[in-house]
């Protein structure tokens, strides 16, 4: 090669490399408005106005009245890296505030006409600066309240690529007001008033707790639904609500967590919230809830994403253990049955002597829409007989689950179901999915804590299988055992039972090891192993409860309700469908237009 070196590598114009930040952080509307409100909130704002237009194309407007920022701050409000949240690395172990990259202003700065209007609290004059794509204009004095105002008009008017990436204003708005309901709710004590357009889109006032800024979001039936959570580990708060079961979504819309403040997505907050529900919710359905958590923020790496919506906790498992712990206890105290209330409201519609009620996503239960009913018509003709579709919003109820006097007259329907008298209504029991219920945490527990006892059949009992499946129960013998289930081959197609557990009285051992070597077969899996463990013990259970079309004394009745008022939730069969449904006195006088 000859000639002069010339270098291919050159440093990039300040104004490229903000809009290169910019395509990070600054996506659409919503996003220039998350960066706006944050550092309103870190400016220890009160109260906050927010003005939109266009979805927030053509303006997005945050108006605050906190801390403001004197003339000389205009100027390097806009300069990149250039934030008064961070002084030096350390700091980065312990940031309290949602902003410090000091970006968000450089990059919005680039690709939008911002105008910044600032008043410094206890000072007497406001200053003015403007940045048109990149161009910032020198501060001037300008009259203004104490607080600060960011105005951000026509975004990417210069980057017409990312124009076109926009959607439709209605897209755009509904973003915008997702992150507004989620920082309000994130920051109780904090005002927002938000408007479209000119009309009134979304407001809290500042004395507003978290239940009732829900129910300014989403509506009386989820708020009153709602179950409190409040509970503490050293630095470690958690706070917040949790929803019933029969509220959970098919999305997540509804799940939110909040960090000291900041509203996360975060993947191991996710697989909290679902653990804590495990048991209590269909495969897929998704929970709803509102949790705070306050900590030390040297726990927590909020600088792993540049939108800063998820984080790094430094203790992570014992941080998991803590929440789920005390999110399960919390909604064991909701009310899980099914409210007899939306049956017959959905009743009394079909019939057209109510007004029609709102339908709505938050639907509690598919009935016979899903692929996979979310309760089967064997467990619940009832549920035939007033129609499929979704139920109403209106469902919700913060009830605890019942409590019936010892002595409560009880009485049993078809051979299928219970009917206890409650000091405040009825409820209607599937006897079959609540013994099973029972029956499987009996098993649970049993294995849990190495204590499952084998009953020996005085008579072994021999079983027809399929080839394959006495191969099976010959290779997982050991593991079957464990599980108190004691078989040998007896020739090449069928096995001889010699044991099983003490606890499954009633059980059919034929068809028990039929369906458990079935499962392994189907699932190519040992039966302790955790893919089928808990399938393994539902069959077991199932084949030793109660069905329907046994008939039950009024002893053997008492009994299985008093079991289940002994294990952790008896409000849900195994598949998470309610074991019951009640009736309170409310929902009669309702349906007897006696209200
Ligand atoms: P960061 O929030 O990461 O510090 P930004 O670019 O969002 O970076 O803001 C730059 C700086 O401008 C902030 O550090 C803060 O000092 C100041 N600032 C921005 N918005 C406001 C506001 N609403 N009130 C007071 N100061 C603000
Ligand atoms: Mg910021």
């Amino acid at each position: 090669m000859s000639g002069p070196a010339v270098s291919r590598i050159v440093l990039l114009p300040e104004l490229v490399k903000n809009q290169i930040a910019a395509g990070e952080v600054i996506e659409r509307p919503a996003s220039a408005l998350k960066e706006l409100i944050e550092n309103a909130l870190d400016a220890d704002a009160r109260h906050i106005e927010i003005d939109l237009a266009e979805g927030g194309v053509s303006l997005v407007r945050v108006k605050d009245d906190g801390l403001g920022m004197g003339a000389a701050d205009l100027e390097l409000a806009f300069a990149s890296h250039a934030t008064s949240k961070l002084r030096e690395v350390a700091d980065l172990d312990h940031i309290a505030t949602l902003g410090f990259r000091g970006e968000a202003l450089a990059s919005i700065g680039s690709v939008a006409r911002v105008r910044l209007i600032s008043r410094e609290r206890g000072t007497l004059h406001g200053a003015e600066i403007h940045n048109e794509g990149g161009n910032v204009s020198a501060a001037r004095e300008a009259g203004a309240s104490e607080g600060t105002t960011l105005e951000v008009r026509d975004l990417f008017f210069n980057t017409p690529a990312r124009r076109r990436f926009l959607k439709t204003t209605a897209t755009e708005l509904g973003r915008c007001l997702d992150v507004i309901q989620r920082l309000a709710l994130a920051n109780p004590g904090v005002g927002f008033v938000a408007t479209h357009d000119g009309r009134r889109l979304f407001d809290v006032e500042a004395g507003m707790n978290l239940r009732e800024r829900v129910r300014r979001t989403f509506g009386a039936e989820l708020s009153q639904a709602l179950a409190p959570v409040e509970a503490r580990d050293g630095s470690l708060r958690l706070s917040g609500f949790v929803a019933p079961p029969r509220l959970a979504r098919n999305d997540s819309a509804r799940q939110m967590w909040f960090l000291n403040g900041r509203p996360l997505r975060d993947k191991i907050l996710t697989r909290v919230l679902k653990d804590a529900y495990r048991g209590f919710l269909i495969e897929g359905r998704q929970p709803v809830a509102f949790l705070a958590l306050s900590m030390d923020p040297a726990q927590v790496d909020v600088n792993v994403h540049p939108a800063k919506s998820e984080v790094r906790f430094r203790d992570e498992r014992r941080l998991f253990g803590f929440l789920v712990h005390h999110l399960r206890e919390a909604l064991r105290t909701t009310d899980m049955s099914t409210p007899g209330e939306a049956l017959l409201e959905r009743a009394v519609r079909r019939e057209g002597s109510f007004a029609p009620l709102r339908d709505d996503s938050t639907a509690a239960l598919r009935w016979s829409t899903g692929s996979e009913p979310a309760v089967g018509p064997r467990e619940l003709p009832i549920v035939r007989e007033v129609g499929g579709g979704p139920l109403p919003a209106g469902v919700a109820r913060a009830l605890p689950p019942a409590q019936a006097p010892a002595d409560a007259p009880v009485m049993q329907i078809a051979k299928t179901f219970i009917v206890r008298a409650l000091a405040d209504g009825f409820e209607i029991l599937d006897q079959h999915a609540l013994h099973e219920r029972i029956t499987f945490e009996g098993l649970k527990r049993d294995l849990e804590r190495h204590e499952i006892e084998t009953q020996r059949l005085l008579l072994p009992e021999v079983v027809e299988l399929s080839r394959v499946q006495v191969g099976l129960a010959e290779e997982h013998k050991q593991a079957l055992e464990a599980l108190g289930i004691h078989v040998a081959a007896f020739g090449a197609t069928s096995v001889a039972i010699h044991g099983l557990p003490a606890r499954l009285k009633r059980a059919d051992p034929a068809s028990l090891v039929r369906d458990v070597l079935e499962l392994i077969e189907e699932r190519g899996a040992a039966p302790n192993s955790e893919k089928v463990l808990e399938e393994v013990l539902h069959r077991a259970a199932c084949r030793s409860s109660v069905m329907a079309g046994d008939a039950l004394s009024e002893p053997e009745m008492r009994a299985l309700l008093a079991q289940g008022a002994g294990i952790e939730s008896d409000q849900t069969c195994v598949h998470a469908r309610p074991t019951r449904v009640r009736f309170t006195l409310a929902d009669l006088e309702k349906a007897f237009h006696r209200r």
